[in-house]
């Protein structure tokens, strides 16, 4: 409508962003996001995807943090079992590093202090007789196993947006604020769409800062402030080989620089290894892997696996930047990870409130939080309500993957057990709209390569803002990591041509 205002302008499209948008717009506020490019295309896809305390922070102290996101793990399992599920960590005892009674205490307050009610127990393994022991080194006699989650970040991200535009958000890709002007009353954004580079104004009462690693760009570009400094931005990258091992439990490796390292099975070929942490001064849509964190990497899982990793080995990289709140830490991997928000700007004039720092894990608990700060300016509308929220696709218990795959297998029998699990594990029980009624393979419409089909791409590009091929390649799936180079060029052709003609019947 013309001439709008409404309740809440939130920048950014990230986890944070979209979650506040769903916790918004679900207790009844009008909201309208900005993301200026895809969703999930800033630091939301480029995480090591676990939903966990962090066993480390507890060295720093982190209890708070710890504490909140523990909690997390389960509640958030429960709102969307197909894209986030509990998995095992194994930790070997690394002699020389910090010892077995340490890690028995830190795995003992990290069972205890998150209010763990399915998630089981930390055991310790020997590992002489462990299945586990298999890729290792014969030197790690002794480990631990505890629980954490696993989450497939990108698709929390969408989860979150759909939902929120299925409550009545207004959400908009690859348009971004470039302006802003504060009246007491209102904000009128300036917002450029990068894809026509056409500019508009949106008018609202109060913003939201969730641009991530851009948040002190945006007060200092777009709102003008002098405060610019808040964050930290701190790199963290990824590589992935060929599987190295077949069991389902992740690793947890120590380092001996004082930093641990994850080796997690993904994707169902792949193992994941990752991360590191190096302070990052550049354009953060610009960050790459580089050749030091490469060979760190593959270092320090070298140290474990009896089949060194190296160099050859890595079949993709990701890296991301973490925007972390800038407490004057000496290392970057001493920076709190726990989050802040802030509100800027004179009394009396209309609200700006700032994040600052902020994990995938706490994104749910950061948007509660950022809600009682708008109530204090806007008014409370409604309760809090996304713990019991279930996410789209996500409407089935905890333990039901298995039996929903049985069944969505027997209503579609054309699907075999890999594209069935794949579809699952992305869509839930959505899965089922995008299959339709559709009987055979054929009736899925162009064969794109790996298990991709048309049926999969409209409803990406109809239901879930994808545009180009890289969309859905890397962000609303990895079938990036499936398909070859010219396969990825077929799926750009066609998303052009089928997002052009979508914008035709729009504008029609
Ligand atoms: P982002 O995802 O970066 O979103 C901000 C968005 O704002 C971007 O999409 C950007 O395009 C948009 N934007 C910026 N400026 C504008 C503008 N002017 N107009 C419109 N849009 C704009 N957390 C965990 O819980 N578990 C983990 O295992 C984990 N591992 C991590 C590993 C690494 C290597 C990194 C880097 C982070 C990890 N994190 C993890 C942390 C987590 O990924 C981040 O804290 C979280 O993704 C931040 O989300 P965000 O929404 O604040 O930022």
């Amino acid at each position: 409508m013309a001439g709008e205002v409404h309740d809440i302008f939130i920048i950014g499209g990230g986890i944070n962003g979209c979650g506040i948008a769903r916790d918004a717009v679900g207790r009844g506020y009008s909201v309208f996001l900005a993301e200026m490019n895809d969703l999930a295309s800033g630091t939301s896809s480029g995480s090591t995807k676990l939903i966990h305390g962090g066993l480390r922070y507890l060295e720093y102290y982190e209890f708070r943090l710890v504490r909140e996101s523990l909690m997390e793990r389960e509640v958030l399992w429960a709102c969307a079992p197909h894209i986030i599920w509990p998995m095992r960590f194994v930790l070997p005892h690394h002699a020389g590093l910090r010892p077995a009674w340490l890690l028995r205490l830190g795995l003992f307050l990290y069972d205890h202090i998150g209010g763990r009610k399915l998630l089981p127990a930390t055991k310790t393994l020997d590992m002489r007789n462990d299945p586990a022991a298999r890729p290792l080194k014969s030197l790690y006699t002794k480990a631990f196993e505890y629980s954490d989650c696993w989450v497939n970040d990108a698709r929390l991200v969408a989860l979150n947006a759909r939902d929120a535009a299925d409550k009545g958000a207004i959400l908009r890709t690859r348009t971004k604020v470039v302006g802003a002007r504060r009246d007491t009353d209102r904000w009128t954004l300036t917002v450029q769409d990068m894809l026509s580079g056409a500019k508009e104004e949106i008018q609202a009462r109060l913003v939201v800062n969730a641009a991530g690693p851009w948040v002190d760009d945006v007060l200092s570009g777009v709102v003008g402030s002098n405060q610019p400094h808040n964050v930290r931005l701190v790199q963290g990258s990824h590589i992935v080989v060929r599987k190295k091992f077949d069991d389902p439990r992740a690793y947890f490796f120590q380092n001996t620089d004082g930093r641990i390292i994850f080796a997690i099975p993904y994707e169902q070929d792949f193992t994941l290894i990752g991360t590191t942490d190096q302070d990052y001064h550049g354009d953060p849509a610009k960050v790459t892997i580089s050749d030091t964190e490469i060979d760190y990497l593959c270092a320090a899982a070298s140290e474990y696996f009896a089949a060194p990793v190296q160099r050859e080995d890595v079949v993709w990289t990701y890296s991301g930047v973490r925007p972390l709140y800038d407490d004057g830490a000496s290392k970057a991997q001493e920076a709190t990870r726990d989050y802040v928000l802030k509100a800027d700007g004179p009394e009396g004039m209309a609200p700006l409130l700032n994040i600052f720092g902020g994990k995938i894990t706490t994104f749910r608990r950061l948007a509660e939080h950022m809600l009682e700060k708008i109530e204090e300016r806007l008014g409370k509308r409604g309760d809090p309500w996304t713990a019991r929220g279930t996410l789209p696709g996500g409407d089935f218990a905890v333990d039901g993957f298995d039996s929903e795959l049985r069944r969505l297998m027997g209503d579609y029998p054309f699907l075999d057990q890999r594209h069935a699990w794949r579809l699952l594990r992305l869509y839930g029980t959505k899965a089922r709209l995008l299959l339709g009624e559709a009987g055979a393979l054929a009736d899925l419409g162009r064969h794109f390569g790996s298990n991709l089909y048309e049926a999969e791409v409209r409803y990406l590009i109809d239901r879930e803002w994808a545009i180009v091929a890289q969309d859905i390649l890397w962000r609303r799936t990895k079938m990036g990591l499936h398909l070859n180079a010219s396969e990825a060029d077929a799926l750009d052709q066609f998303m052009k041509s089928a997002v052009e003609r979508r914008r035709q019947i729009a504008a029609e």
